[in-house]
């Protein structure tokens, strides 16, 4: 086999959804792009985003050249996703609007430089269908505001991370989100994802420096 010949083991996340929103056009480029290279793997990854495979590294730089990413994937240290769930606009469990809070997010962290990825995950209300327990940095929504988890995982080494604060307003989880993320950035050692962060310097500790820095929050000792 050379070496830009298909290899059944290759994988690449396709470039968008955010939040696994999806619009007509979009799903046109990646069918048409699909189709064009004879793409054999489309799938939806648990991340709610697209991935496809079995494809050679010429056909995944033309694909990502088609959907607009002309440089191919960037994988900075930094926040790898955000995952929401259709929340209180679309759900009729929902108590906040979690696709709303993803976009304010968005704009605030997607660009902070971490020392390892980062996920979030937000769910707007309790049944946590984003399982933002798990997530490094989790929001899940009640009716009186947004409480905020950090430090989860899902991995090999699983972790329910630790609540920070609750009843919180979109302005304020957002605040504290990026306050939890500064203190992650200046602490933790490099490629130390949050959950052995939490584990290293305690959540008490943790709680006590963002807090410190975000006014108006109701801290959270239980989970
Ligand atoms: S977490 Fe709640 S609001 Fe979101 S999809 Fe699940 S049930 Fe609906």
């Amino acid at each position: 086999m050379s070496d830009t010949a298909p290899s059944l083991k290759s994988y690449n996340i396709l470039p968008g959804p955010e939040m696994g929103l999806v619009t007509p056009e979009y799903l046109e480029s990646v069918a048409a792009a699909v189709r064009k290279h004879e793409i054999p793997l489309l799938k939806i990854t648990s991340a709610q985003r697209l991935a496809i495979g079995g494809h050679g590294p010429e056909a995944a730089a033309d694909i990502w050249r088609d959907l607009g990413f002309p440089d191919g994937p960037k994988r900075p240290a930094g926040v790898h996703y955000i995952q929401a769930c259709p929340g209180s606009r679309w759900c009729k469990y929902g108590q906040l609007d979690s696709l709303e809070l993803g976009r304010k997010l968005d704009k605030a962290v997607k660009d902070v430089a971490l020392p390892a990825k980062t996920k979030l995950g937000l769910s707007g209300c309790g049944m946590n269908c984003c399982e933002s327990y798990i997530r490094d940095v989790g929001l899940f929504g009640k009716k009186k505001g947004w409480t905020l988890i950090f430090g989860g995982n899902g991995g090999g080494r699983p972790r329910i991370g630790d609540a920070i604060a609750r009843d919180l307003i979109d302005d304020q989880a957002v605040e504290l989100t990026r306050a939890c993320l500064s203190c992650y950035a200046a602490k933790a050692k490099p490629r130390e994802r949050t959950a052995r962060f939490m584990e290293r310097i305690g959540a008490e500790v943790f709680r006590r420096e963002v807090l410190g820095e975000v006014a108006d929050c109701r801290p959270d000792g239980s989970v």
